[in-house]
């Protein structure tokens, strides 16, 4: 070599450092659990988070020990975010939703040392606190308060934690193959399963996620995460918005769409992401409180499929672009966006806006592939469905401490999910293979039943199942919530008419009060099928 450039290593503490430096008098905003909205900036969480990395190493809590967070999106999670991982130790977030057993099983798992909680989960954590083996210290995060140090022997309070510290404490400068942090799977079936990011991924997942055709996030976007930061990071975007120095909406506890259409009005949001219950409870919370989202110029959904009539729905009523990604904890979890490509200018809205119902394509760092049940690579023709399969620079090798790498034997990780992609790398999920009905040998796709129910002006919310059936193994049932009173089974199933073919028609149609959500806001389809799959065989 002639010459030679710098090498820096990737890390989260330089993305701090960044916005500190940059973009220190941009706001972030925070709805705090006690309902109060705090205004700070970048620089301020800058220095907080050093004075955090600084009481943590007090504390003598070792490199890559992993610091627990159950906690809402707001202010002291964001300088957690930062501190924790920036100083050297893995921020591992934990879904205050899960039961209890489950709580115990990723706290002892991940053998947390440290655990942040806000005050909201105070009762639970001075429950279950005897049966954590590892953690040293608790973490209430906020300041000193007598009833909470009543509740939990010995517990550490935030604020007095950085009272202690100065902010002139220097990011180390990491090895960037560190781990930053750590996130579970939700566990549908057995145990969660620990994934396990790196400062180097999550600093590429960052750079290449927020590509243009990515989220596209800039200095002055003001960016409401709405999906939790104890899903995946909040799909990056704390990282995203440090780099690029946005404004950041950290919405704390109430995700109400009420809650969220005035703080997106109060704030003026451009940009919001979360899951698509968020933003059907938004667009009912629009109507209620006659909030405009005048501001808001597009939404990344993803998670789950976006229904599609919300697109038309966003885009005529608001001026709002829908913009569908896919991902998974075990991917950072951006695997795909939907943007256009330069040949589809000249369609017009209509075909732009069907073309836009997928989950869109990879970007730069990310390589999708579907395969067959023995592995062998299918055509991208837009029809076959196979295994999805992806590879890329920040995609899981192995679980936390599973020992062996989730990869095929050339390297790939199976999704989990069924799907199609087009000749220009367009994907659609068909489904998640563990959904998928199997009738008489065919497949049916449950996601495309629901999305037809929840084009149905009178149905509200609706998931598709496999019932178990005498003669053709399962058989499609939907599970929905009305809009109306009046709707009725027959209605919807009339509805499917001449839009799937006349075997793919549910046989039954059951209207229940709620579905059942996960932590995320995702449709629990595992307790679905407990209560409904013998449905079929009773009648
Ligand atoms: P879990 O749902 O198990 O908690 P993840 O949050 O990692 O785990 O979810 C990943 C899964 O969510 C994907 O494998 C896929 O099945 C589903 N998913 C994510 N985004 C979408 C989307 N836009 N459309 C359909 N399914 C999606």
């Amino acid at each position: 070599m002639l010459g030679k450039m710098m090498h820096k290593q990737l890390t989260i503490g330089s993305l701090i450092e960044h916005a500190g430096r940059f973009h220190s008098s941009t706001t972030v905003t925070s709805v705090e659990t006690s309902g109060e909205t705090e205004h700070v900036t970048w620089g301020d969480i800058d220095a907080n988070a050093r004075k955090l990395a600084a009481a943590l190493g007090r504390l003598g809590i070792v490199q890559s020990a992993r610091c627990g967070t159950i906690a809402w999106n707001n202010r002291r999670h964001l300088e957690i975010y930062f501190g924790v991982s920036g100083g050297g130790y893995v921020c591992h977030t934990i879904n205050p939703r899960l039961k209890p057993e489950q709580l115990i099983y990723i706290i002892n798992h991940a053998e947390d040392q440290v655990l942040f909680i806000d005050t909201t989960f105070v009762p639970a954590v001075a429950q279950l606190r005897a049966q954590f083996t590892t953690v040293q210290h608790i973490v209430v995060m906020g300041s000193k308060d007598a009833d909470i140090a009543a509740q939990i022997e010995g517990v550490l309070f935030y604020d007095d934690l950085l009272d202690a510290e100065t902010a002139d404490y220097d990011w180390p400068d990491l090895d960037e193959n560190l781990p930053s942090s750590l996130c579970y799977t939700s566990g549908t079936t057995g145990n969660p399963k620990g994934v396990e990011y790196t400062h180097r991924t999550s600093v590429l997942h960052t750079i290449g996620g927020n590509q243009p055709d990515g989220l596209a996030l800039r200095a002055r976007d003001t960016v409401l995460a709405v999906v939790p930061m104890f899903h995946v990071n909040a799909w990056g975007t704390p990282y995203m918005t440090a780099a690029v120095g946005a404004k950041l909406v950290l919405p704390g506890p109430h995700l109400d769409g009420a809650s969220l259409a005035k703080l997106i009005d109060a704030e003026k949001v451009t940009v919001a992401l979360g899951v698509p219950t968020i933003w059907m409870g938004l667009l009912q919370g629009l109507e209620e409180t006659g909030c405009t989202a005048e501001s808001l110029e597009r939404t990344i959904v993803g998670g789950s499929a976006l229904p599609t009539v919300m697109i038309p729905t966003f885009r005529d009523k608001y001026g709002v672009d829908l913009v569908h990604a896919w991902g998974m904890t075990e991917t950072s979890p951006i695997g795909t966006l939907n943007q256009l490509l330069q040949k589809h200018n000249e369609l017009d809205a209509e075909a732009q806006a069907k073309l836009r119902e997928g989950q869109g394509r990879p970007m730069y760092g990310i390589d999708l592939r579907i395969v067959d049940d023995g592995g062998a690579i299918l055509p991208h023709d837009g029809e076959t469905q196979g295994n999805l399969q992806i590879c890329g620079h920040w995609v899981i090798d192995s679980y936390f401490r599973a020992g062996e790498t989730a990869l095929t034997e050339d390297g790939w990780f199976d999704t989990g999910d069924v799907a199609t992609i087009d000749g220009d790398g367009y994907m659609i999920i068909r489904d998640r293979s563990k959904d998928i009905i199997k009738s008489g040998g065919e497949w049916i796709s449950t996601v495309e039943l629901e999305d037809i129910a929840m084009s149905h002006p009178d149905v509200a919310q609706a998931a598709a199942i496999a019932a178990k059936h005498p003669k053709w193994d399962e058989r499609p049932v939907v599970i929905a919530v009305k809009r109306s009173a009046d709707v009725t089974e027959a209605d919807l199933l009339a509805h499917y008419q001449g839009k799937v073919a006349s075997w793919q028609i549910p046989d039954r149609v059951v209207f229940v009060e709620s579905l059942p959500l996960g932590g995320t806001g995702k449709v629990q389809k595992n307790t679905l099928r407990e209560r409904y799959e013998g449905i079929l065989l009773d009648s």
